[in-house]
């Protein structure tokens, strides 16, 4: 499977549930030839929700890739899970995409998973395109989204087409194809060939002022990132369409505008020229930059200095092999581990090392899948630099890892896994049973790091998971798909601790132990402290010559291991939390490992003491659309539930709410929403953050 780089696309298609992801891919896939009959998501017959539980539900979970060509592009895409739950999922698929397609629906427009892709797309550099879809739909509107994009995302998106009407066929003017402003061309998309015959004719009269004006508006844009177009304008020239397509691929790649084209997904409009903006515009894994990463060999992992020394590898063949599994899939032959390559290929029955586990692993099989079935025309001898392959016989792969060429290391950055917020107690009905759970737990855990395993002093299994959604998805794998004979807990809040103010404290040591005197003093600062994904940041002001290296490390290393201590108030473990190593004492002598480490556990229990406990609770953000009708039962409903109201609009006849709320108050409230609006208003909810929690929740936790 040798393929020229600069004709391949990893890309991902992102949006908000309900936007059009799968739809989007099914046409995309339909029109390649991949796949010779249209599927319908409503009909369950789609292929990249190829597992029975997002069949079930109609929305997109776990992520699959599937592989097509286009014209003279070979498009590999992966399709990423629009439901916040699974935010980690998206993360990780970020990291290994080129591009990507941001889909919003035109009546729905910018909204909160949306926003949430978007600025995960930023953090990681990735090119976009947006595409409006659902342009048939009632309340359908391409400029207000254009302006949502601009606004609440900071985006600049250049519309390339637009629409021709807007709204379903029994509007005044409904949309009916689309003018493509490089070329000044009315497409229409035959129905009767399911959009395959696409009729080009001049621009419609009427449309003519319109299409003008926004032609000129994307050329005066495009004039800020070229100098020679900028030249040809003022001098009042001609500007060529080869040159239009020059300047938007060369800003789409330096992330300085988005283009944007429109269509209707479902009605056959639009599809083919998403997939020309992907092969024209969208990155080649060449364009992109040399991945990062450290030399496994110099990075002690045990020692509180990171290695400083960067590797890289370029993407191309001539480098050392190096890739990052993304992604694990069960199959009944053995786990498929997918990978993107980086740099070098990849060979069938080749030993490959797993750098992040420090282990050699067979890479046995080579295969490139549709989502569905692996057949046999999917298996292939090796890939290359910048492609995304399945591979069997990694038994050590675990999502997030590192595989390289063993001859030459490297340890790319690992994908950060955001706090649980939930959890649910397991109970198996046997000893049997209960090792089968292990097994099953281990590799659903290989699969989605972001589910959290712990067992219980009662013979129960602790699940931690993202939300209500994702402990829900997990309970009905391990039934249904893997028939455990388990009994399920009802989920509880995932609560954290931390220290209320910053304090300095000092610990000691100066007592016999084992008829050694032993001595050490240790004074620390501890206070509250955002790290984001690290829980516990721990750092040193230590001057110089206070202890031999060796102390130093054993003390950080102890306030480390403090650090993923419980909590003072009910055992919760801690967050939020900073303890800075401000200085060192040493007796003359009996200063030992073990002295200092009794001083450091000592500093640090005072510091939770002199710091005030506080318990954090995990508030959620909700995006909630309703028919605004149901404006003001929704509104109090909300602040029953302490929720904070942080903004609300209005978008024709649908109201939209942001709400903030403690997670313990949004038990079913997918439910609950449906019955306050009979079931036509829409919401998502993510983790937001975590917040002192009120004395009275607080009261229900704290130790006896
Ligand atoms: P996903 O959740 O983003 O994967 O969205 P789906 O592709 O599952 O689509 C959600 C719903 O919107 C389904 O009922 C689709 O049939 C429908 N849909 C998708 N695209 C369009 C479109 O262009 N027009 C209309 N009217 N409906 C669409």
């Amino acid at each position: 499977m040798s393929r020229k780089i600069e004709n391949i696309r990893n890309i991902g298609i992102i949006a908000h549930i309900d936007a059009g992801k799968t739809t989007v891919t099914e046409r995309m896939l339909f029109y390649s030839g991949a796949k010779h009959r249209a599927g319908e998501v409503d009909k369950g017959t789609t292929t990249t929700d190829d597992d029975a539980e997002e069949q079930d539900r109609g929305i997109t979970i776990y992520s699959a890739c599937v592989t097509f060509d286009w014209k003279d592009v070979h498009v590999n895409l992966l399709d990423t899970p629009g439901h916040v739950d699974f935010t980690a999922e998206v993360e990780r698929c970020l990291r290994v995409l080129d591009g990507a397609v941001v889909v919003f629906s035109s009546r729905e427009g910018v909204e909160a998973q949306s926003e949430t892709v978007w600025r995960q797309a930023d953090r990681y550099n990735v090119p976009r395109i947006a595409f409006i879809n659902k342009l048939d739909r009632e309340g359908a509107n391409f400029e207000s989204v254009v302006k949502e994009i601009e606004d609440r995302l900071e985006g600049n998106p250049i519309p390339i087409q637009i629409p021709v009407g807007e709204g379903p066929p029994h509007v005044d003017n409904p949309f009916r194809g689309i003018i493509d402003l490089i070329e000044m061309k009315f497409l229409e998309f035959d129905q009767a060939t399911d959009g395959r015959t696409i009729n080009s004719s001049d621009v419609p009269e009427d449309m003519l002022a319109s299409a003008l004006m926004y032609r000129d508006a994307m050329v005066e844009s495009l004039c800020n990132y070229s100098d020679e177009m900028m030249e040809l304008a003022l001098e009042e020239e001609t500007i060529g369409n080869d040159l239009i397509r020059k300047v938007i691929r060369e800003a789409t790649l330096a992330r300085q505008i988005q283009p944007l084209v429109c269509g209707s997904a479902l009605h056959f409009i639009g599809v083919q020229l998403v997939l020309d903006a992907v092969a024209a515009y969208l990155p080649s894994p060449l364009d992109r930059p040399p991945v990062e990463g450290e030399d496994p060999k110099k990075s002690d992992k045990k020692s509180a200095k990171k290695s400083d020394k960067k590797l890289t590898r370029k993407p191309e063949v001539k480098e050392p092999f190096c890739g990052l599994v993304f992604k694990l899939i069960p199959a009944k032959t053995g786990d498929i581990a997918w990978i993107r390559v980086y740099s070098g290929e990849l060979k069938a029955n080749t030993r490959v090392l797993n750098v992040t586990q420090d282990k050699k692993d067979n890479a046995s099989q080579l295969w490139q899948i549709h989502a569905t079935k692996r057949d046999r025309d999917g298996q292939v001898d090796g890939v290359q630099t910048g492609d995304i392959v399945g591979v069997i016989g990694m038994r050590h792969a675990v999502t997030g890892d590192t595989v390289t060429d063993a001859k030459a290391p490297i340890l790319l950055e690992s994908i950060e896994f955001p706090e649980t917020v939930m959890s649910m107690a397991i109970e198996p009905e046997s000893s049997a049973e209960r090792k089968k759970l292990e097994e099953t737990l281990s590799m659903l855990r290989r699969q989605d790091p972001t589910i959290q395993v712990k067992s219980g002093d009662t013979g129960q299994t602790l699940i931690s998971g993202m939300g209500e959604l994702h402990l829900e998805v997990i309970k009905n794998r391990l039934l249904r798909d893997f028939n455990l004979k388990v009994k399920f807990h009802k989920p509880q809040v995932s609560y954290r601790e931390s220290v209320e103010r910053a304090v300095e404290v000092v610990g000691e040591c100066n007592r016999m132990v084992g008829g050694e005197q032993l001595f050490a003093r240790v004074k620390a600062r501890i206070e509250p402290f955002d790290g984001g994904a690290i829980p516990v940041v721990v750092l040193t002001q230590l001057p110089p010559d206070k202890l031999t290296g060796d102390l130093h490390e054993i003390v950080l290393d102890e306030f480390k291991t403090c650090g993923q201590s419980g909590g003072c108030i009910a055992g919760f473990p801690l967050m939020k939390l900073k303890i800075t190593l401000l200085d060192a004492e040493m007796g003359e002598e009996g200063s030992t490992d073990t002295a200092f480490r009794i001083a450091t556990n000592d500093a640090f229990q005072k510091g939770l003491d002199q710091g005030g406990h506080v318990l954090l609770e995990p508030i959620m953000r909700l995006d909630i659309t309703t028919p605004e009708e149901y404006m003001g039962d929704f509104v109090g409903d909300l602040n029953q539930r302490r929720a904070i109201i942080a903004r609300t609009d209005q978008r024709g006849s649908l109201s939209m709410i942001e709400a903030h709320a403690p997670l313990r108050e949004l038990f079913g409230y997918s439910s609950a929403m449906r019955s306050l609006s009979q079931g036509r208003a829409g919401c998502s909810m993510e983790p937001l953050e975590y917040s002192a929690a009120p004395a009275d929740v607080r009261k229900t936790y704290e130790f006896d």
